[in-house]
């Protein structure tokens, strides 16, 4: 009696694993599971010679497809224990936790973003520490950056305030020139930053997103498309 054949097996083809499933389908499909792993499910009689060609034939698509998803992964941590990535100013650095009987503290040293904090001290402990402290780097830079972009642009802010927002990287009330911005910038390259920033005071001339605002955005900061692109993909917020 023939031996059944397994249902799924993997392909490890050019570094990419992919797990093969027989489902009782017509059809060949391909796609990328929720945890990033490559899956393909083939008819039940399809060989394994078959589906490796099937899979070849696919392979520009996975790998394509996998690094997209790699990067938007998340930015930050979900535990805040060292060895997490944490990305600042755009770069990738790695959390390292240390105990203190002392002060906390979050600072970035070299290529690390230590966090120093008493022993058990929870993830939303943490998470609060650093979220201090995107404020504070991000109050450091506006120190020279705001007068710049202020002269450039033309106008005035009566206000900035930072605060972690869900859907916006920043926004302006015209009537009374207050401006936020999103403490989520710290994790973008600076020009993001910037880009948000003009176009924060461009609002102060004019109000909507209609072509004026543009040529202003193209006058005060050519790249500003860029940067739009880089927020909307980086799966930061
Ligand atoms: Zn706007």
């Amino acid at each position: 009696m023939a031996k059944k054949a397994n249902p799924s097996f993997m392909l490890d083809l050019d570094g990419i694993r992919i797990l093969v499933t027989r489902k009782r389908v017509k059809n060949v499909n391909f796609r990328i599971g929720s945890n990033g792993e490559a899956l393909m499910s083939v008819p039940w009689n399809t060989s394994r010679q078959r589906a490796e060609q099937y899979a070849l034939g696919h392979l520009d698509w996975f790998k394509r497809t996998l690094a997209r998803k790699e990067a938007t992964k998340p930015a930050m941590p979900s535990q805040w224990e060292s060895g997490e990535k944490v990305r600042v100013w755009g770069e990738e650095v790695e959390l390292c936790v240390r105990e203190t009987k002392d002060h906390s503290y979050c600072s970035l040293e070299g290529s690390l973003l230590v966090l120093s904090v008493p022993a058990g001290s929870s993830s939303e402990y943490r998470e609060a520490l650093v979220e201090s402290w995107k404020r504070d780097e991000l109050r450091l830079r506006l120190e020279d950056l705001l007068p710049e972009c202020e002269e450039r642009v033309g106008a005035h802010a009566t206000s900035v305030t930072l605060r972690r927002m869900k859907t916006r990287w920043g926004s302006c009330t015209t009537s009374t020139g207050r401006i936020r911005l999103n403490t989520a910038l710290v994790e973008a390259p600076p020009q993001c930053l910037e880009m948000v920033l003009v176009h924060e005071l461009c609002h102060l001339h004019v109000p909507n997103h209609g072509p004026k605002f543009h040529a202003l955005m193209d006058l005060h900061y050519p790249s500003w498309r860029v940067c739009r692109r880089y927020l909307n993909k980086s799966g930061i917020l």
